[in-house]
């Protein structure tokens, strides 16, 4: 049996992180989040026989989505060299071989988080109602909203720039639309304070930062993918399912002091990321890229012009496939909160799984395809050579 690490087929894997958020089924319906450091996880197999001399960690005091028993019992089978790194590590590695092998085990995890989600939407109460549904010309900045109404590459070229292959960037949210929600935030972060309710960050790599999507705002963010995001996809992501995102998960994340400082190196559960700073005043943040890559190549080397420095301005959006890899530099001063939506295709995933050679995406599986074309061009010209110089 062989139980590895990195080859499921949801989203995960970079180097030296990921951020890994699961959806269960079409729904938008998030049932959890993992993020794991590549270089313990990948290609490591559990043992056939489990290690009795080993002392399992306790899980108790963690918030899993499985039982702590499964946790200390799956530990006695851990390649002996996960046995010592920390129990976060272990953990993360643990819930990827649950996740895959116990569906049941996801499907009670959807549940639980649907009465979570429950639970919240009855007790807190919405500071600004009208963010919870769509209203174009109040949220969208008007040359936005004009180019989406025209819905053609024309349009779009009109008012996206691409600064470096594959980041596109163009204004997006009005600076009301930005201040209502950076206040809509607050004010559920003040609510789970008062009400000590704990909540589930947005993945494993922020400490802080809240799912919209956990307080109501599912519908609307739904609704600005659909109708906003993947006719852009359409046109700049064809090849990874840009044309049929169908489920997102919509949250934010806070940097600065007493928040998060900096995000590691990695890539999204996402075909598509769109990325738009809210606010507030700050300095640094920059979001870093370092090229586009299939799960085999993820933590290939980056090529010098795959590097690149994005500067956040409120109001702007940036999008780029999920699996470009990424990161933000450290916010050295005031505060810094982006809206995040991560979009995803079911059918891209279905056909992921079924069809070869499906990540021309990929920038070096396209490096690989070149470079053989190129060898295979060079070695008919050398026979052509040959049988030239045989007749002569
Ligand atoms: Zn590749």
């Amino acid at each position: 049996m062989s139980l590895q690490g990195g080859s499921g087929d949801r989203g995960e894997v970079a180097s030296p992180t990921t951020g890994n958020a699961v959806s269960a089924g079409g729904n938008g319906v998030m049932s959890g989040e993992s993020i794991r450091p590549v270089t313990v996880l990948s290609s490591q197999r559990l043992r056939l026989n489990p290690n009795k001399e080993h002392k399992p960690d306790n899980y108790e005091d963690l918030q899993l989505d499985f039982s702590p028993s499964i946790f200390s019992s799956l530990e006695k089978y851990l390649p002996p060299n996960l046995l010592g790194v920390p129990r976060e590590d272990k953990v993360k590695f643990m819930r990827e071989i649950l996740l895959k092998y116990l569906p049941q085990g996801e499907r009670n995890r959807a549940q639980k988080h649907r009465e979570y989600r429950q639970k919240i939407i009855s007790n807190y109460q919405p500071l600004h109602r009208e963010l919870y549904t769509i209203n174009p010309s109040t949220f969208f900045v008007p040359d936005f909203l004009q180019a989406i109404t025209d819905n053609s590459e024309e349009s779009f070229k009109s008012i996206v720039t691409e600064p470096s292959p594959g980041v596109f960037t163009f204004n997006m949210l009005q600076p009301r639309f930005c201040e209502l929600l950076l206040s809509e935030v607050e004010n559920f972060e003040k609510w789970v304070n008062e009400a000590k309710f704990r909540i589930m960050r947005p993945n494993t790599m922020n400490k802080y930062g809240a799912v919209l999507d956990d307080f109501g705002l599912e519908t609307m963010l739904d609704k600005l993918m659909e109708g906003f995001i993947r006719p852009i996809s359409k046109v700049y992501f064809p090849e990874v399912g840009g044309s049929t995102l169908d489920s997102h998960h919509g949250f934010v994340v806070e940097y600065g002091k007493d928040r998060d400082v900096e995000l590691g190196f990695h890539v999204d559960d996402s075909e598509v990321t769109l990325n738009v700073c809210l606010g507030k005043q700050f300095s640094g943040g920059e979001l870093y890229f370092r090229g586009t890559r299939c799960d085999k190549h993820v933590n290939t080397a980056t090529h010098k012009e795959e590097s690149f420095d994005y500067v956040h301005e409120p109001g702007k959006a940036v999008l780029h496939r999920g699996r470009h890899r990424h990161g933000a530099r450290a916010t050295t001063s005031g505060h810094r909160i982006n809206l995040l939506l991560w979009c995803r295709s079911s059918v891209f995933r279905e056909m992921k799984k079924y069809q070869k050679d499906f990540s021309s995406w990929c920038g070096e599986c396209f490096r690989e395809k070149t470079e053989r074309q190129r060898s295979s061009i060079a070695a008919t010209k050398l026979e052509l050579l040959g049988r030239g110089e045989a007749t002569t």
